[in-house]
């Protein structure tokens, strides 16, 4: 997969309001506030793409718009298109922070599902039933997939979200019954664990969530959730390794680069490519280079140098994970808790 940024601004996450939010520092780096990506640079991400296998094999699994919130972009329908010459697979990842069918944010996403894009999106409880609710029946009658995510600052906030899901469902029509099956089946998970272990540790909650899938799939309707713990993000936009609902827990990264694999590359409003799902916030140092500004060959080039330090930087942090140096930066400049 490949994540792209769209767009820096954020209708609903003001970026100097909101200092938890995970691309704060990243995205105040640009100094125009009304960044936008422009459909001249994403032809150039594309032809470069096209040229290099390792990045063009990740495009054809997905591309993911993001930002920022992508729907602000004027050029966002346009955007899109180009990038469909990649895959059929481009998702829109949006708040849904949206007060009516009649603004243009809402038109361009309309606009993008009816060229067979997919509309993915954040629950947000303090606007879900005002906003995000009336425009998710909308978008249920015209897409046939849907992935929503769900932050949760504790484990009880995610029950609710379930919840919340849950009675949405309940209203809609008889083909959502596996949506229903498969949400019902976490609320129980998750009701069982709060009564045994309220306090539990991240340990404790993967091992009570073991086997359960993360999506369903009938002949009608495609649904997914990602559950994603929320971590505070310091003035720096540094991002802290343990997450808010397992404060007590080290949040380790398994790095996929030193196993041999590339699976998620993230390239931010720079252009810059940051190897995996790091937006910034993680301050990986080594990067596989400018997909606007360098050639194909200098990526490339760039990729094996990084590879390198990955795969001697994760030794590194393990080693002083055995040593009672857990935390320290290593000469690679790879975070801490990569391994
Ligand atoms: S070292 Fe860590 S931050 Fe850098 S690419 Fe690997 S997992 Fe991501």
């Amino acid at each position: 997969m490949i994540n792209i940024f769209a767009e820096a601004n954020c209708n609903r996450y003001v970026r100097d309001e909101c200092q938890y939010c995970h691309v704060y520092e990243p995205l105040s780096q640009i100094s125009k506030s009304d960044w936008h990506l422009m459909p001249e640079q994403a032809q150039i991400m594309v032809n470069k793409i096209l040229q290099m296998e390792i990045f063009h094999e990740l495009a054809k699994r997905e591309i993911n718009l993001t930002g920022g919130e992508p729907s602000q972009n004027p050029h966002i329908v346009e955007i899109f298109k180009i990038f469909r010459k990649l895959t059929p697979n481009v998702r829109i990842h949006t708040n849904l922070d949206i007060n009516s069918e009649k603004s243009q944010r809402w038109q361009r996403l309309v606009e993008i599902m009816k060229f067979s894009g997919r509309v993915d999106f954040t629950l947000y409880p303090t606007v879900w039933e005002s906003r995000q609710k009336p425009l998710l029946i909308k978008i249920l009658g015209l897409q046939n997939e849907l992935i929503v995510n769900m932050i949760f600052e504790k484990v009880s906030d995610l029950l609710n979200q379930f919840k919340t899901l849950i009675t949405f469902f309940g209203e809609q029509e008889k083909k959502f019954q596996s949506v229903l099956s498969l949400l019902g089946t976490y609320q129980a998970k998750l009701e069982s664990l709060l009564g045994e272990n309220p306090e539990c540790n991240e340990r404790a909650f993967l091992k009570h969530m073991e086997g359960v899938e993360n999506y369903t799939c009938t002949e009608n309707f495609t649904f997914g959730m990602n559950m994603i713990p929320g971590f505070y993000v310091n003035k720096n936009g540094e991002r802290a390794m343990n997450a808010q609902p397992f404060p007590k827990d080290i949040n380790l990264l398994e790095c996929t680069i030193p196993r041999g694999t590339i699976e998620i590359i993230t390239v931010q409003q720079t252009g810059e490519i940051t190897p995996c799902c790091d937006v910034g916030n993680l301050k990986c140092q080594p990067k596989f280079g400018n997909l606007l500004m360098d050639s194909p060959a200098e990526i490339m080039s760039q990729l094996e140098v990084s590879r390198k330090k990955m795969v001697s930087g994760t030794l590194k942090n393990q080693q002083n994970m055995n040593n009672g140096k857990a935390g320290e930066w290593v000469e690679e400049g790879i975070p801490p808790y990569c391994v």
